[in-house]
């Protein structure tokens, strides 16, 4: 499966803004974006670029991608469903994303980072409603159940995860029972409680071009 294997913190100085890439390292004053918060190199602080409609467009389309660690055709591939789906297309894109499971694990806390789920995922460390699950796409429906596998729930990385959830923030349409180890994906959200800092009719407006 492809991914991205660039630096990541170069990732964020490009779009301004933390995209919590990095796990715990994100929630210190360790972050490359408290001590160099422009764009990464040699003309980074003084490259004069044009603030075009269509940069900001894709800006924002960039910011939404690399925050989920998410190539581009499989992006598009979620855009159309998007689109397909009732209601309005910017906010089904991003329930879409949120209700993946590796998005899920790391709301969960079972995980520092997006990327660090979908490894544990990869490896078969989880289960939703009882049953592995080893795809980190894989799409969650409000009710089901997610937990590490029996084997899996005193991995070092999950319990430290776990320690910090708290200090990561929790999003209202997760369930967690830290002592049992099982999250519940609640209900879909509405837009008001997804955190994430994008303005997503941008992005519409530029796969509309
Ligand atoms: Fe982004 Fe995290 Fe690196 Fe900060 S530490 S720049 S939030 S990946």
């Amino acid at each position: 499966m492809a991914r991205y294997l660039g630096p990541k913190c170069k990732l964020c100085r490009r779009e301004g803004t933390k995209l919590f890439l990095k796990g715990d390292r994100c929630y210190s004053d360790k972050c490359a974006l408290e001590k160099r918060n422009y764009p990464p190199g040699e003309h980074g602080r003084s490259r004069y670029a044009r603030r075009s409609n269509y940069r900001i467009q894709l800006r924002e389309k960039q910011k939404l991608r690399r925050m989920y660690q998410i190539l581009e055709r499989q992006f598009r591939t979620y855009f159309k469903r998007a689109e397909r789906m009732k209601g309005v297309t910017g906010e089904n894109l991003l329930k879409l994303l949120e209700s993946r499971l590796d998005n899920m694990v790391y709301r969960m806390g079972f995980a520092p980072s997006r990327a660090t789920a979908r490894q544990l995922i990869l490896h078969n460390h989880f289960e939703v409603n009882g049953k592995r699950v080893n795809i980190p796409s894989y799409q969650l429906s409000p009710g089901d159940r997610v937990a590490p596998r029996e084997k899996s729930k005193n991995l070092l990385v999950i319990e430290e995860s776990l320690k910090n959830f708290a200090s990561r923030g929790t999003v209202p349409y997760v369930s967690v029972d830290i002592n049992k180890k099982e999250g519940v994906y609640l209900e879909e959200p509405t837009r008001d409680m997804i955190p994430v800092p994008v303005e997503e009719n941008l992005i519409v407006e530029l796969y509309s071009k």
